[in-house]
């Protein structure tokens, strides 16, 4: 049960239907919102009469959430959600994720050191890019490959701002990072491998930063939800969805990029949802095609490796895109965004 109180509505009030919660041995779980605060009634609701609650003070309405995600489901929230990214400058000025614009987030697998970061995000940024990609904290396969530069590659990510306005969306492993990375970072990135980290989530509820929570690469799309209702009913309600392929039975791409999922989720979720063809196809050749692809099925945006030197490139070379190739590709991209009412 959700429990939807009116704009304005008094703090007792609030507090007042919080009580009653308890008080019949429920989870209440408030979320303040900028225009109105919605309570979550986590466990057997059917304890709490409806018409009781909805007559109490300030109670906008209660609603009756079917679906096992309730905070994400599109039942509960049925127009889309914008996400505003970044701390600075007018709202009207800041990059926003889920409304007309298609926003491209681009650069290289890891950060390899402050040069490299910094000459990609001038390129990427000359392609059309607005966020700038790039793994401090790298979840590799194997332990004896590159893990990343940790807070040193935080830093010169943000260096990489600071030069290009560019955001930042960069990936956090360990909930005890959470905090360190927030310092330097504009969007979390939960990778793939960490999907069903619950414990990094619950962390993730608490940060005031957006996530871009990653799909298992073995998850179903209610998994998927789940994992996102973790971080919104911790307190985070800003979650960008992101398809970045699943495990199947075909070996010539890295992943099967499940593109069947944007249009899916739109019909699930108000959550934005963002395409990874890079992990995806795991291949630069296909990495065009699917981005239009995505652009065409619905997607918020796009996340795509790129890199001045790909073939130098520390981690994932064979799917990062060069800047130049990038730049070619954003001129397609626009005309596809344009052709279904979008814009990039
Ligand atoms: C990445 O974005 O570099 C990454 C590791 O992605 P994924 O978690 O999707 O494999
Ligand atoms: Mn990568």
């Amino acid at each position: 049960m959700i429990i939807v109180m009116k704009q304005g509505a008094k703090k007792e009030n609030i507090e007042l239907v919080i009580d009653l919660v308890a008080k019949n041995k429920l989870k209440p779980v408030p979320l303040y919102g900028t225009e109105r605060t919605v309570i979550a009634v986590i466990g057997d609701e059917r304890i709490l009469n409806k018409d009781t609650v909805e007559a109490m003070d300030d109670v906008d309405k209660v609603m009756e959430v079917l679906k096992p995600y309730k905070l994400a489901a599109r039942e509960y929230h049925p127009e889309n959600t914008i996400i505003i990214v970044g701390e600075d400058g007018n709202a009207a000025d800041r990059v926003k994720i889920g409304g007309k614009e298609i926003v491209v987030m681009a650069g290289p697998c890891a950060v390899e050191n402050k040069e490299q970061i910094i000459s990609i995000a001038k390129e990427v940024k000359k392609a059309g890019a607005k966020i700038l990609r790039g793994g401090a904290f790298k979840p590799r396969s194997a332990p004896y490959d590159f893990q990343g530069l940790g807070e040193q590659g935080l830093k010169y990510l943000a260096a990489a701002r600071e030069e290009t306005g560019l955001e930042i969306v960069t990936e956090v492993v360990d909930p005890r990072d959470v905090a360190l990375v927030e310092k330097y970072a504009d969007i979390l990135q939960v990778g793939t491998r960490n999907m069903q980290n619950y414990s990094l989530l619950k962390e993730l509820g608490k940060a005031k930063k957006p996530v871009l929570l990653k799909r298992g690469m073995w998850a179903t799309y209610k998994e998927w939800l789940l994992a996102a209702e973790y971080i919104i009913s911790s307190g985070n309600p800003n979650v960008i969805l992101c398809e970045r392929g699943i495990r199947t039975f075909e070996t010539h791409t890295r992943n099967t990029l499940d593109l069947a999922a944007v249009p899916a989720l739109k019909e699930l979720t108000h959550l934005p949802i963002v395409v990874d063809p890079s992990h995806g196809t795991g291949r630069r050749s296909l990495v065009s095609a699917m981005c239009k692809a995505a652009i065409a099925a619905g997607c918020d945006g796009l996340i795509i490796e790129s890199h001045t030197h790909p073939e130098k490139s520390v981690s994932d070379a064979e799917q990062t895109v060069s800047t130049e190739v990038l730049k070619q590709m954003m001129k397609e991209f626009k005309k596809v965004a344009e052709a279904v009412g979008r814009k990039i």
